[in-house]
Formats: structure tokens, sequence, C-alpha cells
């Protein structure tokens, strides 16, 4: 059996544009990857498994660097079995080992191949439970306290509980405010992207706990570790980390300044790496949370997959674009619901 690497870039427009503290987009760059077996010689058709990169400039991947490598992780996966599937992610490592959406685009078109070539739903090939997958939260990105405010209410009108705000401004008091004016029952946590300084964060951290929020994310620069936990030995809130935690063996820097442990394919590099990253958190007493970028259900579905073993979930980047071409199991509303009848990811072309 030999192994096909096809992929083609797809720039998305964004429904609103999305802005974080760090800056603003609208449109995202995926590049969707499919993944052929060779099963002709056994007389069956052969199977494909789809997947897709949603590469970050903060992490240095562009679409240009995602699909400059596709034909280096085509060589490497060719002749192994792709059942093994953490052979195909270590071979992806080795051959190239910055391009982790590069390589998570692969990982997920190869476990939705091998879903579909048992003929069972992804979870099930992973061993999971897909009644305990949390519903996602829906995000509210930076905008005028107005908009936020209209967002917020429609995001709840069309069922989401959760809410994470975006923060990260002098403005981040009204803001959250203004979440809690248009959606009073929401669950509300939020997500400063590496905007606040420590001490910032901890004065923050006391009246967001008292407007009854549930978590923060991220609230201090990566790169200050101790400022990190500065903050978590003086914050009243739960403390989540995304950037400062990229691959799993960054989780034992972070356990005793940290309570979440964020994870995202597209940082890790793939289905196994996250498995191995969940291990990690729940190995040194960490909540897990699955997170994405900004990307189409035909990377997203994989993830879904995932959410059994999650505490929280945040994987409603394929709900922010204005149309995806792939369908999947992350519904609006922020349910995961999975059909028992279609194997892999249940990413399907609309
Ligand atoms: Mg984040």
């Amino acid at each position: 059996m030999t192994l096909q690497v096809e992929f083609e870039r797809v720039d998305l427009p964004l429904a609103d544009t999305f802005t974080i503290s760090r800056g603003s987009q609208d449109v995202a760059e995926n590049v969707v990857v499919r993944v052929r077996d060779d099963a002709a010689d056994d007389g069956d058709d052969a199977v494909v498994g789809v997947g897709a990169a949603a590469p970050s400039r903060h992490y240095g991947e562009t679409a240009a660097t995602v699909e400059a490598v596709l034909s280096d992780l085509e060589a490497a996966i060719a002749d192994v079995d792709p059942f093994q599937t953490r052979r195909i992610e270590a071979e992806c490592e080795r051959a190239v080992h910055d391009n982790p959406a590069a390589r998570a685009a692969v990982s997920i078109a190869v476990h939705d191949l091998v879903a579909k070539r048992l003929g069972v739903p992804l979870y099930r090939s992973l061993g999971l439970d897909p009644s305990t997958a949390p519903d996602t939260s829906f995000t509210i990105g930076l905008d005028s306290v107005d908009r936020v405010r209209e967002k917020a209410a429609a995001a709840a009108d069309a069922g989401y509980g959760t809410l994470k705000v975006k923060v990260g401004t002098d403005r981040d008091r009204a803001v959250v405010d203004a979440v809690r004016e248009g959606a009073p029952d929401a669950t509300l946590r939020v997500d400063a992207n590496e905007a606040w300084t420590p001490k910032e964060a901890v004065r923050k951290a006391e009246w967001l706990a008292d407007a009854g929020v549930e978590f923060v994310e991220q609230p201090v620069p990566a790169t200050d570790p101790e400022g990190l936990r500065y903050v978590y030995e003086r914050s009243p809130l739960p403390i989540a980390v995304d950037e400062s935690c990229v691959v799993p063996s960054d989780v034992p820097q972070i356990a005793d300044r940290a309570d979440i442990v964020t994870c995202k394919l597209m940082k890790c590099g793939g289905v196994q790496a996250a498995r191995d990253l969940f291990a990690a958190a729940r190995a040194n007493g960490l909540e897990t949370m699955l997170g994405c970028m900004v990307e189409s259900n035909a990377a997203i579905s994989a993830g879904a997959h995932l959410a059994p073993l999650c505490d929280h979930v945040d994987l409603d980047g394929s709900l922010l674009l204005a149309d995806d071409p792939y369908d999947g199991p992350v519904r609006e509303g922020g349910a995961i619901a999975f059909a028992d009848d279609q194997p892999g990811t249940g990413a399907v072309e609309r």
C-alpha cells in the first residue's frame, strides 16, 4: 500500500472581521490535504482521507510554508502502514519538525482514512465515548462595545451557552460588561492572548471573578513564565494556558503555574500528539481544553472526535467562517453531534 498526498489552498472569508489583542483577520488561509491509499492491488477501491492545515503566523507558518513541505511529508509516509498512526506522526516530525500545521493536516487526513477503512467514526477507532463531548464555546472577538453586545446577544440566541471573550485592551471592563448585558445567562471565559502585564492580569482577574467569569486564558506573554507564575499564585480565577503550552513536553514546565492546558492540533502537530498532551496534562493534575485556529471543518472535525478527552472545548473556528466548503460534527449552537453511520471524521464537502 502506498500513500499519496494531494493538497489545495483555500482562502476562506470570515463572516465578520475577527480581532484579538495581536491583530485582525478577514480571511483564513487553509490548505486542504487529501491522503489517498492505493489499495487497487487488493482489488479494493482507494480510500481518501481529508484533513486541513490552518497555519498561524504566530507559530511561523503560512499557507505557502505548508504547501512547501507537503511533498516532503508525502515522501516520509508513502510506505508507512496508515494504521500505524503514531509512526505516521513520528515520520512527519522527523521530516519537517517546524511545520506543525502541515503535519497536523496529514495526521488528520490519515486518521480519517483509517477510520473510513475500519468503517467507524474516528472517536470509535480512538476508543472514546462520544456522549461525554462538552459543547464548544463561541468566541466574541474584540470590537466596539456596541458590536460586542450585539454579537453576544446573537450568539446566545443561536444557542451558545458558553462565550469566550477576547480581551487585552484598555476597554476590557466595558467589553466584558457588554457581553454580560447581551448574554446574561451565558458562561463567560476570557482570553487575553498574552496582552497583559502580570500585575494588570491579577487586578483584572479580581474584577473578572466578581463578574462571574469562569477562567482567564493566556493572561501574560508565553515568554514570561515567571509572570505566569506570579498571576497563578494571586489570581482568584483559574488560569488556562494556550501560547505557553504548545507540545506535550511543555506541560511539566507550566504545571505549577496553570490550571488548564489548551491543546490545538495545529500547534502540537497531530491527533496522537494531542492525546499525548492531554495525558501529560492529566498526569500533572491539570484540566484540558481543546482549541483551534480559524479553520475549516476539514480540520476541526478531527478535533471534535477528541472532545471526549476534554474538560472544555473551544472548537468554533469553522463557525466563524462565512462559507465553509466542508460540513462536520460541530453544530451551530455549540453541540458536537456525530452521525453513527458516518465513518472517519465526518468532514464532508458541502
Ligand atoms: Mg487562546
